[in-house]
């Protein structure tokens, strides 16, 4: 039976980028048999613009019905003076929430070919490939109570609630564990163990849960630690696993180490393997509409859209070695641009990535 994935584009270069990933699913459909149908919503200020709401119904059911979604980016300083409660973010938190996708999967992967990118040494980062799997759904982003409150002294007082059940833990270290069996099995969980009570609570359900998974070596190591050795020597990571909050951070951090924030995508997925798919990335509103976006991290996207909710590991693999290929013929966007490269825009990088996939 046919699949079907919903693309939303979002705001500022996410309509570019989108069209460039569907270009791909086009030619996978048209030339390699995969069998999918397509439908494609508003989302974020797009959507506020057309309905009052960042996430209308209509898109929300869409979304609930589909096998996967595909998103570009959201958000522009058109809608930064809008109420927070329909900002175009609040589009992107609802459908992660409302679909219950309670695991970011983040890949830092350095291709060789940028390797000068890095702002670390090359021989620091050649090579590289972490897989950083964060809580979504829970922790302190969620946690109540939460605000801001005024004292008895009329100061004021902000307050967040860090909390986690064991079974968040648990179905997350799973997810994290089930990763790295695919991978070098080895799994770091990363906590402040030391200090908060709750991710002491962390420690102790994923040493639990590690112990289902005898032929992967579980570590743990403190946040600002792990912070410190991303940056210090990177390849000592396989899988990470962690809270919502140190997640944001940490990836963010490993994102970096590969220097190309337009090559970098990521999975979030339910508990049954639905998921929403996205580069890391935001609409650049600077570059908007001038041609010139990286399209690869939501091209790279569409490969983990087709490894972990369409199960199509073959056709995940034709997509990531036609960027390879890409890659080694010396076709760069800007972002990635390096003397004695062909500097290509948005278009025709998506075409250079189809025509790739045609002789991969
Ligand atoms: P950003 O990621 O949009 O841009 C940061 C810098 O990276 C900019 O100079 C931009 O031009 C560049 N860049 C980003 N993607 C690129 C690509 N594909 N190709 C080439 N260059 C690229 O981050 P920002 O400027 O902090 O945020 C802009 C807007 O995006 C804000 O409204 C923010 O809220 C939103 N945002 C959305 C998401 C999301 O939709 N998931 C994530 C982050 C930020």
């Amino acid at each position: 039976m046919s699949k079907n994935i919903l693309i939303l584009p979002g705001d500022g270069i996410g309509p570019e980028i989108v069209h460039e990933a569907v270009k791909v699913l086009v030619c996978l459909r048209d030339d390699f048999g995969l069998d999918i149908e397509m439908d494609e919503a508003l989302v974020g200020g797009a959507a506020y613009d057309a309905a009052g709401h960042p996430l209308p119904q209509a898109t929300l059911k869409l979304a609930h019905e589909a096998d996967a979604v595909l998103l570009g980016a959201v958000g522009g300083p058109k809608w930064e003076p809008l109420d927070i409660s329909v900002r175009p973010e609040k589009g992107l938190l609802g459908l992660r929430s409302e679909l219950k996708l309670f695991a970011n999967l983040r890949p830092a992967i350095l291709y060789p070919q940028l390797a000068e990118a890095s702002s670390l040494k090359a021989e620091v980062v050649s090579g590289l490939d972490i897989m950083i799997v964060r809580e979504l759904t829970g922790g302190i982003y969620f946690g109540q109570p939460r605000g801001v409150r005024r004292l008895e002294n009329g100061e004021r007082e902000g307050f967040n609630t860090l909390v986690y059940r064991e079974s968040e833990v648990e179905r997350i270290v799973r997810v994290a564990m089930d990763i790295a069996m695919k991978r070098n099995r080895r799994v770091c969980s990363v906590d402040k163990a030391n200090v908060l009570e709750c991710t002491e609570l962390w420690r102790e359900v994923a040493t639990r849960t590690g112990a289902d998974y005898p032929e992967v070596e579980l570590s743990h190591m403190y946040v600002d630690n792990a912070a410190m050795q991303l940056v210090r020597a990177p390849k000592q990571f396989d899988v990470m696993v962690t809270t919502n909050m140190f997640g944001d951070i940490l990836s963010d951090c490993a994102a970096m180490l590969t220097g190309s924030i337009g090559m970098l995508p990521s999975a979030s997925l339910d508990a049954a393997g639905k998921g929403m798919y996205e580069p890391i990335h935001g609409s650049a509103p600077d570059i908007a509409g001038k041609g010139v976006a990286n399209p690869l991290a939501t091209i790279l996207s569409v490969a983990m859209l087709l490894r972990y909710s369409l199960d199509e590991p073959a056709m995940a693999d034709r997509v990531e070695r036609a960027v390879d290929n890409v890659l080694d013929s010396g076709i760069r966007t800007a972002d990635i641009y390096s003397t004695g490269m062909e500097q290509v825009g948005t278009e025709m990088m998506g075409d250079a990535i189809v025509a790739a996939l045609r002789k991969a």
